[in-house]
C-alpha cells in the first residue's frame, strides 16, 4: 500500500521488493524464461523453474549469480495435466504459499499452413495456451488464500497481430494466450491477483535464433524505431515489475516491449 498521500509508491527496485514472495516461471530454462528467474530471484523470490529438462539447481543459481537456496527446479511438461498438479502440490506443500506465475514456456515451429499437421497444429496450442490454463488453474486458489499473486503470460506481438516467422498455429495461440488473460484479470482481481501478458517484439533467443536463418535477426531489427534486436533481461524487467506490489493497479493488460516494431 502507499503512504496514504497517493505520491509515494509502496516499494522500490531496491533489490528486496520480492523478498519472502514464491514464484514459478515455466519455461524458465532457456531465453526469456531463464532471465526472469534471475530477475525475481534478484529481487528477493524463491523462484521455482519448471522446464521440460530440469537444470541443476546449484548450477543454475551459479550462472545467475543468485543464492542457491532461492532456486527450486522442476521437470515439467505444462502439457501434462498430472505432472503440473504434481509439481504444484510439491512446491506448495514446501513453501505453503504460490504468489508469482510466469507462463513463459513456449514452442514456435515456422511451418507453413499448408504443411502444419494436426499433431503439430496440437502441440503448438498445448505448449503455449493449454500449458498456460493449466498452470494457472493451480495457482489461481493458493494466489487467492494468500489474498495477494501475480500472473504474467507470455503471449507476443503474434498475439496483436501476425507472427513475424512462427506459423499460423502459434499466432492463434499467442491470440489465444491475450484471451485467457483478459478473462483471468476480470475474474481475479477482487482477491488481490492481478493477470497481464507481455508481448515482446524479436528478442534474442534461442528460440528467435533458430527460427531465423543466421544473421538475419539483427538484419530483420536494424529498421525497427529502436534499431536492434531485444535482449531477454529486457522483458524479464518488464515481468519484475509487473510482478511487484508497484505494478497493482495493472491487470488484464497486454504490454508491447518491441523496440516499436508494432505501434499500437
Ligand atoms: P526459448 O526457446 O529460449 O525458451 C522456451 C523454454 O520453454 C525452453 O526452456 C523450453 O524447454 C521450454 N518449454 C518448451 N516446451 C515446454 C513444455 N511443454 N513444458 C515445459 N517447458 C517447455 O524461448 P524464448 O524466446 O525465451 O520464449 C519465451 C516465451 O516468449 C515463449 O512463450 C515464446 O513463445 C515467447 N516469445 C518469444 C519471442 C522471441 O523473439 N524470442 C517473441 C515473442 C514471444
Amino acid at each position: 500500500m502507499s503512504g496514504g498521500d497517493g505520491l509515494r509508491a509502496p516499494t522500490t527496485a531496491d533489490g528486496h521488493e520480492l523478498e519472502g514472495r514464491v514464484a514459478i516461471v515455466t519455461g524458465g530454462a532457456s531465453g526469456m524464461g531463464l532471465a526472469t528467474v534471475h530477475a525475481l530471484a534478484r529481487r528477493g523470490a524463491t523462484v521455482a523453474v519448471f522446464d521440460l529438462a530440469a537444470p541443476g539447481r546449484a548450477e543454475l543459481a551459479s550462472t545467475l549469480g543468485v543464492p542457491a537456496d532461492r532456486i527450486r527446479s522442476v521437470a515439467v511438461d505444462v502439457t501434462h495435466g498430472e505432472q503440473v498438479d504434481q509439481a504444484f502440490a510439491a512446491l506448495l506443500e514446501e513453501r505453503s504459499r504460490l504468489d508469482i506465475l510466469v507462463n513463459a514456456a513456449g514452442i514456435a515451429p515456422s511451418t507453413t499452413f499448408e504443411d502444419i499437421t494436426e499433431n503439430e497444429w496440437n502441440r503448438v496450442l498445448a505448449v503455449n495456451v493449454h500449458g498456460t490454463f493449466l498452470c494457472c488453474r493451480r495457482a489461481l486458489p493458493a494466489m487467492r488464500n494468500g489474498g495477494w499473486g501475480r500472473i504474467v503470460n507470455f503471449s507476443s506481438t503474434a498475439g496483436k497481430t501476425i507472427s513475424t516467422a512462427g506459423g499460423a498455429h502459434y499466432t492463434t495461440a499467442k491470440h489465444g494466450v491475450l484471451g485467457l488473460t483478459r478473462h483471468l484479470a476480470k475474474s481475479s482481481g477482487p482477491d488481490g491477483v492481478t493477470v497481464n501478458a507481455v508481448c515482446p517484439g524479436l528478442i534474442d533467443t534461442p528460440m528467435a535464433r533458430g527460427l531465423l536463418p543466421e544473421g538475419s535477426l539483427d538484419r530483420v531489427t536494424r529498421s525497427f524505431p529502436v534499431p536492434r534486436v531485444g535482449q531477454p533481461w529486457e522483458v524479464a524487467e518488464l515481468v519484475a515489475f509487473l510482478a511487484s506490489d508497484r505494478a497493482a493497479y495493472i491487470t488484464g493488460a497486454a504490454v508491447d516491449i518491441n523496440g516499436g516494431d508494432l505501434i499500437v
